[in-house]
């Protein structure tokens, strides 16, 4: 991978971000999304934050050595710590859970404000974000799931608008499982989900063998719902 060719799931985040807005990177790394998404053209302006030391070095690296430190400003700080509001009209988040992503958009929602657009890839726990948007007045405008080198990516798109309008009566399951995935249901997420469903079914084997407390009862109704779940979906 280089800026020039984005691996599959960094260009499927970067195929989500509208031309012409400007965007902070938030956990950049090498920032080779901003610096690709620069050099194309599609945007003007980029933030690559970066709360470790060694990728914020990388990424001030690969901006100077592509010659972008124009338009792409690097900084070093914890989440949207690192933008001012009313900087950028877009925000991406990839290759992290699906919980911290969650929890970086709800420390830092004052810098969301004037925000458009959110573009985010959690490598798990999409759930958790599909919650938060819910809760924060968002609305989930696309989603995408795919396959590269062996692991299973979920891309979600979200945009200020009525947040429950993708969803219909089976709120849980579409939650859980994403309300466009479901509707494609393509082979990445059949995978994936086959995959979860397998390892729910060995953590239940392993509950039956445990000792019955309040805890494991109720953890062992969380697995068997999901189960379910998982079933319905795949059937
Ligand atoms: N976004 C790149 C990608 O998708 O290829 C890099 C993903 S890398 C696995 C996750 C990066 O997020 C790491 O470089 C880590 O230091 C950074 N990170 C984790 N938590 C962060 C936070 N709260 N604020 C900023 N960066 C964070």
């Amino acid at each position: 991978m280089n800026t020039d060719k984005l691996s599959a799931r960094l260009a499927t985040v970067a195929s989500y971000v509208s031309e012409g807005l400007r965007i902070a990177d938030i956990g950049s790394d090498h920032a080779y999304l901003p610096c690709h998404l620069v050099k194309k053209g599609v945007v003007p302006f980029a933030i690559a934050g970066e709360v470790a030391e060694g990728p914020y070095q990388s990424a001030r690296k690969q901006v100077r050595l592509e010659g972008l430190s124009e338009q792409i400003i690097v900084r070093k700080g914890d989440g949207l710590e690192v933008v001012q509001p009313g900087e950028v009209d877009c925000i991406t988040i990839a290759g992290m859970g699906g919980a911290l992503i969650a929890n970086i958009l709800e420390a830092g929602k004052d810098k969301l404000k004037n925000v458009k657009k959110l573009v985010l890839q959690p490598n798990v726990g999409a759930s958790a974000i599909r919650e938060w948007l819910i809760e924060n007045n968002w609305k989930l405008t696309a989603e995408n799931i795919l396959k590269e080198d062996g692991k299973i990516y979920e891309v979600l798109v979200a945009e200020i608008g009525n947040p429950e309008e993708p969803y219909g009566n089976r709120h849980e399951l579409e939650i859980l499982f994403g309300p466009y995935l479901l509707k494609e249901k393509n082979e990445a997420f059949k995978e994936k989900w086959g995959l979860e469903k397998q390892n729910w079914e060995r953590i239940l084997n392993q509950l039956e063998k445990a000792d019955l407390n309040e805890a494991t009862q109720s953890k062992k109704t969380e697995v068997i719902e999901k189960i379910k779940m998982a079933e319905e979906v795949l059937s």
